[in-house]
């Protein structure tokens, strides 16, 4: 035996003994993820560095389309393009590394208040045990966006209200789109996983004919990364604060009046980190 060789077998063998029976067993630090997406190419531009880091953390991402985006400009029938945009998340979630991928296909473009659709989100959040949610942020300018931000929200507030005792509060991180934020109050360092969330960006290729995407948020996250002093490229977001989901119940606010907005309130402090 060489003497690194022997050197390697001493350092298992003494290990292997010092270990044995003596240290307590490693706790897993695996956290549910779940993440809203009003159209299957949201999640991979408003939060895709991030998702790749959590699954680098081997945390459990759930992603959850509210729609199959049928209503773009496209070549295809609004069928055809519901079959192509379901392949397309799923081919992004394979490079990202997610598993778990719902469509609900609800209708695009015309996604509404609806307590079925909130008593459905209320029990897929149940199920799914979430340590914490990605939804779009409240002012994003598209509104099956500004919708899922809604619905999420009011399920949300229903969960608290009924089961106050036992519900273990996610975080809520509010992301951008359409519509850049204009109070950011969490910042995620991408930069490792930029090239990862680009080539998952790229394979929405349906949408990266009618709008270049990935330039685009490169551009974002890069603008992110020097502003907000957080790497090369950064991702933004708003936190949900808990306290507004409980003034909600508590003043009977409903969501379908036309007018009525949930809202966040601004956070200046970053309380909260992706990683472990
Ligand atoms: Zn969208």
């Amino acid at each position: 035996m060489k003497t690194i060789d022997l050197l390697f077998f001493l350092l298992v063998v003494c290990t292997g003994y010092a270990n044995s029976g003596t240290m307590p067993e490693k706790k897993s630090l695996a956290l549910n993820i779940l993440v809203f997406s009003p159209h299957p190419d949201d999640d991979v531009i408003g939060c895709g560095g991030s998702i790749a880091k959590h699954i680098k953390s081997g945390h459990n991402v759930t992603a959850v389309y509210m729609t199959s985006g049928t209503a773009c400009p496209s070549r295809y029938s609004p069928e055809e393009l519901g079959i192509v945009r379901e392949k397309e998340a799923t081919d992004a979630a394979d490079i990202l590394g997610v598993q778990n991928l719902i469509f609900l296909r609800y209708p695009d473009g015309g996604l509404a208040y609806s307590p079925e659709v909130i008593a459905m989100l209320e029990g897929l959040i149940k199920q799914t045990k979430p340590d914490k949610i990605y939804i779009p942020h409240k002012n994003d300018s598209h509104k099956d966006h500004k919708m899922t931000y809604q619905l999420v929200c009011q399920a949300l507030a229903s969960i608290l209200q009924k089961s106050l005792e036992e519900w273990k509060q996610p975080i809520v991180l509010c992301y951008e789109v359409w519509t850049p934020l204009q109070y950011v109050s969490h910042k995620e360092n991408i930069t490792d996983y930029m090239p990862l969330k680009i080539a998952a960006l790229q394979k929405h290729a349906s949408q990266i004919e009618l709008v270049r995407f990935d330039k685009a948020v490169k551009a974002l996250n890069r603008y992110r990364g020097i502003m907000k002093e957080c790497g090369r490229y950064c991702e933004c977001f708003e936190l949900l604060k808990w306290s507004l989901l409980k003034k909600t119940h508590a003043a009977k606010i409903h969501l379908h009046t036309p007018d009525h907005n949930l809202d966040t309130e601004a956070v200046t402090t970053e309380s909260f980190v992706v990683t472990p």
